[in-house]
């Protein structure tokens, strides 16, 4: 059950003290406190855990201070949507707002590999306008005698440049707990030039304690992967891990899910879920083309199957793109076959653009046909 409480009303106010005494009466129902921020207001939802089933709705919604009492069912308690008008979770990180309505591009290296081809990347990404960014430091390789990544030691000169650049988010695998400390301790050292998006990469889909532990901190926000083989529903499930422990502040990424039914593409396409996702949660959705696709193939058309398989998640509503570039990927250390080239990147942003403009105004067309 949650209990959506008027504007303004918050644990100080003696609405809320009576509310909570009235929950009191029954047993093994515990109460959590979750503060919502929507685009307008905060909304403060009383999240009631336990045998609610002989709680009286009707009392509790007269009661002074409540607006709204709802019963929803287990599933995705907090991301879900349960079909009614909830505010959607968003949230600001950096001066930028992520929600279902926001959008942003986040470019940049599979795993980071030179100061050097960090610094033209962001360079590229600085004249495009992008302002965000995505650097693999802690990789997770199939192989153990593949490239793990640099770890710790390239933060320091990678946050130095993110700030240079004016990169305001860098996406960011964490593997471990320890990880997550690492990047704190380094941004804080560095003075915070820049900001994280803790990334769950789709290996650790259901890595629960990895989930628990990105869900416990509120300093980054969470980018979650949808495991590549799990169910939809799994993967939601694992979301609901990181905003039980407390933080709400989470994209949900669409990258593809294996199958060799997806071939010649890395993974099966799963774009087509962009507007599912939005309505089973209210999470802002993400789509990851790079490894989705996981090739440079090109269309007749000329675009890249890359280029095509974004504009899909793009025209669908996605409110966020992760793609991998490099300016000469031989060189790079992983993922060197599905990275976008410079100039390259420069045409991905202008389609992009045009794709994302076509989705505002196909919603601006949907709403005059409500209207009228
Ligand atoms: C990545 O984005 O670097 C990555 C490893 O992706 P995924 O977890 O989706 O394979
Ligand atoms: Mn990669």
């Amino acid at each position: 059950m949650i209990i959506i409480l008027r504007p303004g009303i918050d644990k100080t106010h003696k609405e809320y003290k009576k509310i909570e005494d009235f929950i009191g009466n029954f047993s093994g129902v515990t109460i959590r406190l979750i503060e919502v921020e929507g685009e307008t207001r905060t909304v403060s939802e009383m999240h009631l855990i336990g045998s609610t089933n002989t709680i009286p709705e009707d009392t509790l919604e007269a009661m002074p201070g409540v607006e709204r009492v709802m019963r929803v069912s287990t599933k995705y308690r907090q991301i879900g949507r349960h079909d009614i008008d909830v505010v959607p979770i968003g949230f600001e990180y950096q001066g930028l707002r992520f929600d279902q309505d926001s959008f942003h591009i986040f470019a940049g290296l599979c795993s980071v590999d030179t100061y050097e081809h960090v610094e033209e990347i962001f360079k590229t990404l600085k004249e495009l306008g992008v302002v965000a960014t995505r650097m693999g430091a802690y990789k997770p390789r199939t192989s153990p005698y593949d490239f793990q990544g640099h770890g710790r030691s390239c933060l320091p000169w990678l946050f130095e440049l993110a700030g240079k650049y004016g990169m305001k988010v860098i996406a960011m695998e964490v593997l471990k707990e320890q990880h997550i400390e690492e990047i704190f301790e380094e941004l804080e050292r560095a003075g915070k030039p820049t900001g994280i998006m803790l990334q769950i990469g789709t290996r650790n889909a259901q890595n629960f304690e990895l989930l628990k532990a990105v869900g416990s901190q509120n300093e980054f926000p969470v980018l979650y992967k949808r495991g590549m083989g799990i169910t939809l529903e799994e993967s939601l499930n694992a979301c609901e891990y990181v905003t039980s422990e407390g933080n709400r502040n989470i994209v949900f990424c669409l990258r593809g899910v294996k199958s060799h039914l997806g071939a010649p593409h890395r993974n099966l396409v799963d774009f087509a879920h962009v507007p599912v996702v939005k309505r089973l949660t209210r999470l802002p959705v993400c789509i990851d083309p790079s490894h989705s696709v996981g090739t440079k193939d090109r269309a007749p058309d000329g675009f890249l199957d890359i280029f095509h398989a974004s504009a899909q998640g793009v025209i669908a509503g996605a409110n966020m793109i992760l793609v991998e570039c490099h300016p000469v990927p031989e060189k790079a250390l992983s993922d060197g076959p599905q990275a976008l080239l410079m100039d390259e990147m420069a045409r991905f942003v202008e389609d992009t653009k045009i794709v994302r403009d076509a989705y505002l105004r196909r919603i601006e067309a949907s709403s005059r046909h409500k209207m009228g």
